[in-house]
């Protein structure tokens, strides 16, 4: 009896996707092109003319399997903080992946990938190969970067021998295995522990709304500066337009408020499987949140890592640049207690129903509906804080307690 043959229309159930293009890559018919869907999130999309079906996205889509050979338990763990303040000042946390990037590339030939903003402002996983290139991939960047072609530069480095640092989230690391197909020796990555990714189009669409707000358009946009408020108290977003610097509060920012409640994030960021201490890179990196409980002493406004060595590599990897650092063993369960993305992604809220529903009309509605979504008391409150000067303000952390308080939030 005949039996029919499955048409593959994309390599994974799309919900599932995390958009690494490790399919588009391996398909020898170059049947796969990636399209932004309807929230703005990539997407592999098959040619059925041209593909052939030799499965071969689906066989090692790293959402369907996870690499085999990468699935971690973490070796040791550190807190950490980079002893070049001027390197730092400029990482999300204790700067761990500028100090040991900075160093991979003493090594000639040796290459760096990141994330990186274009001119555009659009996320992208870049190469560097110097210094210089590793500045604009140090901080956080809390939307979802295009792997671009970096996958196929990292196998081409590497077949040529060169060392090759791959930094990213967990899901591109594993999708940078899958399209390798095996480890190599020199080959080291670091993956965070991650919160989940909301869609470029969200991201392009608010820079687009704070320009208008702020009378000229956005050329530098930075998460989270250090510069005023330093780290371990919140986030402080600063941004740049031709004429002004702005730091603002994040409480009502309606970027903030989609990504603080999780409502904006990709579909498979809800179900992750790499939220787990099992991890598929050689190093993990973090913010070290509940440091100040855990090891009250090494609490540092400028910034703790949490470090987590997953494999030999990368814990002799971070052993050897240990003077770098002002480092200290802890444990993985202390960071997991402070640090729940490390062992199960957020839920689902309700509000993901119905968040990108207007993303294309043309006039901010996504962003305005962001913002409605936070109750009014809370908006009173965090407006007023916002207007006041910041000494006043810090003064004021007892009357921002009671708030929290009436509003439930303690
Ligand atoms: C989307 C996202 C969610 C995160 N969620 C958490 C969390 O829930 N808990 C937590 O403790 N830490 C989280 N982090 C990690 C945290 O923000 C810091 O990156 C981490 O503490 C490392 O700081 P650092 O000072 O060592 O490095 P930094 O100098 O800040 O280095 C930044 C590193 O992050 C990479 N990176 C930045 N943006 C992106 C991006 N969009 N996609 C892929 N890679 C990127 C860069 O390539 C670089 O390797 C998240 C990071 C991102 C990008």
């Amino acid at each position: 009896m005949k039996t029919e043959k499955k048409v593959l229309t994309a390599p994974t159930e799309l919900a599932s996707c995390s958009g690494c293009q490790a399919c588009r890559l391996l398909c020898p018919s170059k049947a796969i092109q990636m399209e932004a869907d309807k929230e703005g999130f990539l997407v592999p999309r098959i040619d059925q003319k041209l593909c052939t079906q030799c499965g071969l996205c689906e066989a090692r889509c790293p959402q369907n399997k996870k690499p085999a050979f990468r699935d971690n338990d973490c070796v040791k763990a550190y807190g950490a903080r980079l002893k070049d303040e001027a390197v730092l000042g400029k990482s999300a946390s204790g700067g761990v992946f500028a100090g040991i990037a900075r160093r991979f590339l003493e090594t000639p030939g040796s290459a760096v990938f990141g994330c990186a903003f274009d001119s555009d402002l659009v996320a992208r996983q870049s190469i560097a190969s110097d210094l210089a290139g590793i500045e604009p991939m140090q901080g956080s960047k809390y939307v979802q970067s295009d792997t671009g072609d970096s996958f196929a530069q990292t196998k081409k480095l590497l077949e040529s021998g060169n060392p090759v640092l791959y930094s990213g989230t967990p899901c591109q690391v594993a999708g940078l295995y899958a399209y390798l197909g095996k480890d190599y020796e020199k080959l080291a990555t670091i993956d965070l522990i991650c919160h989940g990714t909301p869609s470029p189009l969200l991201f392009k669409r608010y820079l687009k709304w704070l320009g208008n707000k702020h009378g000229g358009k956005i050329i530098s946009y930075d998460f989270r500066s250090k510069d005023k408020v330093g780290w371990g108290s919140g986030y402080q977003p600063k941004l740049e337009t031709a004429t002004k610097t702005v730091y603002f509060r994040t409480e009502l920012d309606p970027y903030f408020i989609g990504f603080n409640s999780a409502s904006t994030m990709r579909e498979c960021c809800y179900t992750c499987r790499h939220t787990s201490v099992k991890r598929v890179a050689d190093l993990t990196i973090a913010d070290f949140w509940g440091v100040e409980r855990e090891h009250p002493e090494k609490f540092d406004r400028r910034g703790v890592s949490a470090v987590l060595a997953n494999t030999e590599k990368g814990a002799a990897l971070f052993a050897r640049l240990a003077s770098d650092f002002e480092s200290f063993e802890t444990d993985v369960s202390i960071v997991a207690k402070g640090n729940f993305h490390l062992s199960k992604p957020n839920e689902r809220p309700g509000s993901r129903n119905t968040v990108y529903s207007n993303i294309s009309s043309q006039d901010f509605a996504i962003v305005k509906d962001l913002c409605s979504s936070v109750p009014p008391l809370k908006r009173m409150v965090f407006g007023i804080l916002s207007v006041m000067p910041s000494g006043m303000a810090k003064n004021l952390r007892k009357l921002k307690k009671l708030a929290k308080v009436m509003l439930g939030r303690a």
